[in-house]
């Protein structure tokens, strides 16, 4: 039962998101901009952000060199080089909108490590540095070998490792929270524990169906953004989307501890770095695709056991620790890393499927669904 007051103030709105992630705060955000004298309201599920904006491992990167050659595989060159572009321009607008200090941003460089004798690497490094030179600039991957004793890692194991200037490191959660707050701040209406169960076109707009706690109640929009990555697909049976569980373990402090920069393995499956001098070590996921293609939070101890083995194996070969925090998020994937940006009637915008790269994408995903909504 809503009162006289809550039907005429807080019931009708001009643009409704749903989901609080980096994609919906990034809609809400260019929308109060470009529209400062409309309501906007945003409804996320969660108390925070409940899919991966806040669970991620906050790496500022746009693909590493073997995970580049990977996806060769299911997009042509010109399409990469088109999504190398938008993750590097997204990272930039995300830069710019909260500023360097305030996401702790530190342009640390990245690495991949690689343990075979990896054939022709020097060749390799320069194919994708001539690609990605009219985007960046200058050279891209260099041959970092002799960082590897230097990093602390096992030269055992660890037989090649390929460095990337221009990947960084941010903290997630200083990230989300100065988004949440720009957005509020554009007064911008955040309502949180509020799961949306579905919406229903309407001769005036859209009809939202909030769940909050044991009650439901409709709210009205002209126009919706649905930034519910992978959480999309109850609605939308027919979308080429699958979710994609990921998990990170981060240990205690280990005294005397950082890394210098930010690391990966194998196309990118694993990621670790250190922050506030622990060890943050993720990913794995591809240990147990079919299991982990969920959208239920979790932690799959195969993995975790496989994630630990490999911090005692070349991460950290002679330094004791302990894993302090385990985490799951989930993420939205398809059968290319290309994100979903389309307007499904004329009324609801979706903005989804951001795979493992949403810090970078997800500014200038965001963008576009507020685009495509205040243009049509
Ligand atoms: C473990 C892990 C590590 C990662 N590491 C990195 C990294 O280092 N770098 C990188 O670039 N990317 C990384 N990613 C990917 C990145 O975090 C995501 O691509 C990005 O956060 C997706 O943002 P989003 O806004 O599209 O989705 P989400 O963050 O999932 O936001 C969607 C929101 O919608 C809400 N929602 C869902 N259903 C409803 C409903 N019915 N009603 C209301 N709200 C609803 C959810 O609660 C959620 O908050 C990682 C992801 C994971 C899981």
């Amino acid at each position: 039962m809503i009162s006289y007051w809550e039907k005429t103030s807080f019931i009708t709105y001009d643009y409704l998101i749903i989901g609080g992630g980096i994609v919906g705060h990034f809609a809400a955000l260019e929308l109060a901009q470009q529209q400062p004298n409309a309501k906007i309201a945003l409804l996320e599920k969660g108390l925070f952000p409940h899919g991966a904006s806040t669970k991620n491992a906050g790496f500022a990167c746009f693909g590493s060199l073997t995970e580049l050659e990977a996806d060769e595989h299911t997009l042509s060159i010109d399409a990469q080089l088109q999504l190398v572009e938008q993750r590097l321009k997204g990272l930039e607008q995300l830069r710019q909108t909260l500023s360097d200090t305030t996401i702790d941003y530190s342009p640390c460089g990245g690495y991949e490590l690689l343990f075979d004798t990896a054939e022709n690497l020097e060749a390799r490094c320069e194919r994708w540095n001539s690609l990605l030179q009219p985007l960046i600039g200058s050279d891209t991957f260099y041959n970092a070998d002799q960082e590897i004793a230097a990093q602390g890692f096992s030269t055992k194991h660890v037989k090649h490792m390929v460095g990337s200037r221009f990947e960084g490191t941010i903290n997630t959660g200083k990230m989300m929270y100065a988004l949440s707050k720009k957005v509020a701040s554009l007064g911008v209406m955040r309502y949180t524990q509020s799961e949306v169960i579905g919406w229903e076109p309407h001769p005036t707009g859209v009809h939202v169906n909030v769940r909050v706690g044991d009650e439901s109640l409709v709210l009205q929009a002209k126009k919706v953004g649905v930034c519910t990555n992978a959480f999309t697909k109850k609605w939308l049976p027919e979308l080429d989307l699958n979710p994609g569980r990921g998990c990170v373990l981060i240990s205690t402090p280990i005294p005397n501890f950082s890394l210098k920069g930010c690391f990966h393995y194998q196309e990118g499956y694993y990621y670790f770095r250190s922050i506030d001098q622990r060890l943050l070590i993720g990913g794995g996921r591809q240990l147990a695709f079919e299991e982990e293609t969920t959208i239920q939070f979790g932690i799959n101890p195969k993995i975790k056991a496989a994630l630990v083995e490999d911090v005692q194996r070349f991460i950290l070969p002679n330094t004791s620790f302990k894993i302090e925090q385990e985490w799951s998020g989930i993420m939205g994937f398809g059968p290319h890393k290309k994100p979903i940006i389309t307007t499904i009637d004329d009324r609801v915008t979706l903005g989804i499927r951001l795979g493992g790269m949403g810090v970078a994408i997800g500014a200038s995903v965001g963008t576009a669904v507020a685009e495509k909504m205040y243009s049509n």
